[in-house]
């Protein structure tokens, strides 16, 4: 099928060679691309009443000139010009910086439109754009683009609109009459034509509607297929195993599991039994008991005659997880064993050869587990904790390491649903999304640092009940040295305030693993009463005995981060609390202080992080796995994003799609994409 929306740019009349280059260096090569590549906001001309701007907002008003413009110069090339104008019932001031020409058109009782930034406080119009009279409507709405080099807007627009005259009839229909009925949505070059010509606010907003939907149904088209293809075509192990046997080691745990816990075990070893390879995202709020789902995946494999591999990211975690595994495990015969990097010599070989020969059935470890000399005898389970501090490529590696282990990935950090089903929307989805029975809500309080000597108090009262308190320090963005440095600092002041009755404990990323585990012991063993740390302690830390966590310049952490330090206590029957020390300047940072202070949900926390911080930090830069949309918007299309994935389950797996003509379209960038050879999208 020719299709001429794959013709070079070059085609498009007015673009020639240095253009086309030029637009390449953009990545924009065909004309399709040139005509998808939509706006990313429309400059607003609408006149708006001042009352309803707000500070620093961007506005364009109409007006009449009151009185005679004041020049002043500064050296040859900067100037301002002031003048007042009366906006409604506004006398303002308008400002023009470094445009001496406005003067001799501002003249007294003259009409003027004026686009600038409005500053409340000052009632001060900081104009950028002026037009004599009134404006003309057609302006309403200018959509912005984003360039680069060469290409400018204008020039881009004019490339547009050409490429619109000469290949407009080309543009294909590619969603189905059917999806188009039941949503209503514009015909595709009607959408793009309005998207670049817009004559209002409501073209724009039927037009983007359609696109957000059609990127979204293509991406998790892509998706389901890639999801569908996997577990097909998977050869995973179908563990074998009496279920009696589990079912009576659930029933020697020290608790009944919570209705959560029973449903997400039913969902991992229905997949642990199935010849398909398990591809699953355990997700669950601190403290709502994961590690017993692990340590009952992992009897279960063991009762199949495999063995079972836990990776977590810090080497703290790795020992408490050891502790956590052996008690419940060892009492049912199971060998379970530690592999960090502080594990050397003599016992690591000793330790490597009997995961050889299959001595040991479960290994706990951190990245050290993913190393070549590590060797399993018959690797059939693999769990990751806190999945999103490993990157996708030490996943792949640990994956590999069996024949075809089926892999579980455990996160504490509640993810929101739109990120989850983008980020991880080729993998399964288990939560568990209820407490164990009895847990009392942790008291959260804010205050700011000046309040400190009163939080002293409040921590020595709490240490009189012979409970213990963490204190977390200051994150200092890009220097953990300055983090260090500040855990030092209180580590003096509070060691000095609380000598020589309590002990307190330093814990930071500087000390060796040895250290660390000596610091962590002590706090354990109730032997420091106070642990002073940089964020080193965040994750997966069980002390239930700490009732107190306070954190120091809270505003610099995300919701998410801070549910996860928050966490650490209120794992014990006493009332536990957490108190925020932070003197947010900004709106967003109060806010965030607020909802801490209002909520224990770490779903509902992570929805607004994602809200408050947008899809790109949720992860932390690096290795986010997002994928990039042109135009749709996972935070504020999220009811588009559930839908479309909706759609594109019901369609994957019915026939009608992979059959009938309608669906021909859709079809073929589904296997354009590659998904259905069980390549790996970006
Ligand atoms: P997380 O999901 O944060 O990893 P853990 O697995 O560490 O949570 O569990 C937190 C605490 O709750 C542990 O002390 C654990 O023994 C306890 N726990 C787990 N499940 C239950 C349950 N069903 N009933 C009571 N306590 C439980
Ligand atoms: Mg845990």
């Amino acid at each position: 099928m020719s299709n001429f929306l794959n013709e070079s740019v070059i085609n498009v009349k007015g673009i020639g060679p240095e253009s086309q280059t030029a637009l390449e260096i953009m990545g924009l090569f065909t004309v399709g691309d040139l005509l998808e590549h939509i706006p990313y906001r429309y400059e607003d001309y609408r006149l708006k009443d001042l009352e309803e701007v707000k500070h620093d907002e961007r506005v364009t008003v109409q007006g009449v000139v009151h009185s005679a413009p004041v020049a002043s110069y500064f050296g040859r090339k900067k100037s301002r010009i002031t003048t007042r104008v009366l906006v409604d019932r506004y006398l303002l001031t308008a400002v023009f910086f470094n445009q001496p020409y406005v003067k001799s058109k501002l003249t007294l009782g003259s009409v003027v439109t004026l686009t600038g930034k409005w500053d409340k406080h000052r009632q001060t119009l900081t104009v950028s754009e002026m037009k004599l009279g009134d404006a003309t409507r057609a302006e309403e709405l200018k959509p912005l683009y984003h360039t680069k080099g060469e290409v400018t807007t204008k020039a881009l627009q004019r490339y547009i609109q050409n490429a619109f005259k000469q290949y407009e009839h080309e543009i294909k229909e590619n969603l189905p009459a059917s999806l188009r009925d039941r949503y209503k949505l514009l015909p595709r070059m009607e959408t793009l034509k309005r998207l670049h010509f817009p004559s209002n606010f409501d073209d724009v907003k039927q037009a983007r509607r359609r696109m957000v939907y059609e990127e979204f149904l293509l991406f998790q088209l892509k998706m389901q297929a890639l999801r569908k293809y996997e577990r097909e075509n998977s050869k995973g192990i179908a563990h074998t195993y009496k279920e009696e046997a589990l079912d009576a080691f659930i029933q020697g745990l020290p608790f009944p599991l919570t209705n959560a816990q029973e449903r997400v075990v039913k969902e991992i070893t229905d997949d642990l039994r199935s010849p398909y390879r398990m591809n699953r995202l355990l997700q669950g709020d601190v403290g709502s008991g994961k590690t017993v789902v692990a340590a009952i995946a992992l009897y279960a494999i063991t009762l199949s005659g495999f063995q079972g591999a836990l990776m977590v990211p810090t080497e703290i975690l790795a020992e408490q997880h050891e502790e956590g595994l052996k008690s419940l495990l060892e009492p049912v015969g199971i060998k379970v064993a530690l592999l960090t990097s502080s594990v050397k010599g003599k016992q690591r070989r000793l330790l490597l050869e009997n995961l050889k020969e299959g001595k040991i059935d479960i290994l706990i470890g951190t990245h050290a587990l993913i190393q070549d000399e590590v060797d399993f005898k018959c690797l059939g389970l693999v769990i990751t904790d806190e999945q999103h501090r490993f990157g996708v490529e030490q996943r792949r590696i640990l994956r590999e390491k069996g024949v075809a282990p089926d892999v579980l990935f455990m996160t504490a950090t509640p993810i929101p649903r739109t990120l989850a089903i983008t980020a991880f929307g080729e993998m399964d989805v288990s939560i568990i999304d209820e407490l164990p029975a009895g847990r009392k809500k942790i008291e959260t309080y804010w205050v700011k640092h000046n309040m400190i000597d009163r939080v002293i108090g409040f921590i020595e009262k709490e240490l009189q009940k012979g409970r213990q308190a963490y204190v977390i320090c200051p994150l200092i963005e890009e220097s953990e040295k300055l983090d260090v440095q500040n855990a030092i600092d209180v580590h003096v002041m509070l060691s000095h305030t609380f000598a020589p009755n309590y002990r307190v404990g330093l814990m930071h990323g500087r000390l060796s693993s040895d250290e660390k585990e000596d610091v962590m012991k002590a706090f354990s063993a109730n032997e420091h009463h106070i642990l002073v740390s940089t964020t080193v302690v965040e994750v997966g830390v069980n002390v239930p005995n700490a009732t107190i966590m306070v954190i120091y310049d809270a505003e610099r952490f995300g919701l998410s981060q801070l549910h996860q330090l928050r966490g650490r206590v209120g794992r014990g029957a006493e009332q536990s609390y957490c108190i925020l020390l932070a003197d947010p300047k900004s709106e967003a940072g109060k806010e965030r202080m607020t909802i801490m202070t209002e909520t224990n949900d770490g779903f509902v926390l992570s929805e607004k992080d994602l809200e408050l911080r947008g899809p790109g930090d949720f992860f932390g830069k690096k290795q986010s796995g997002l994928p990039e949309f042109k135009i749709a918007d996972m935070v504020h299309d999220y009811r588009a994003l559930e839908v479309a994935r909706q759609d594109a389950v019901t369609l994957i797996n019915s026939k009608t799609f992979w059959e009938s003509d309608e669906y021909k379209c859709l079809r073929e960038t589904v296997l354009q994409s590659g998904a259905l050879a069980g390549e790996k999208l970006d």
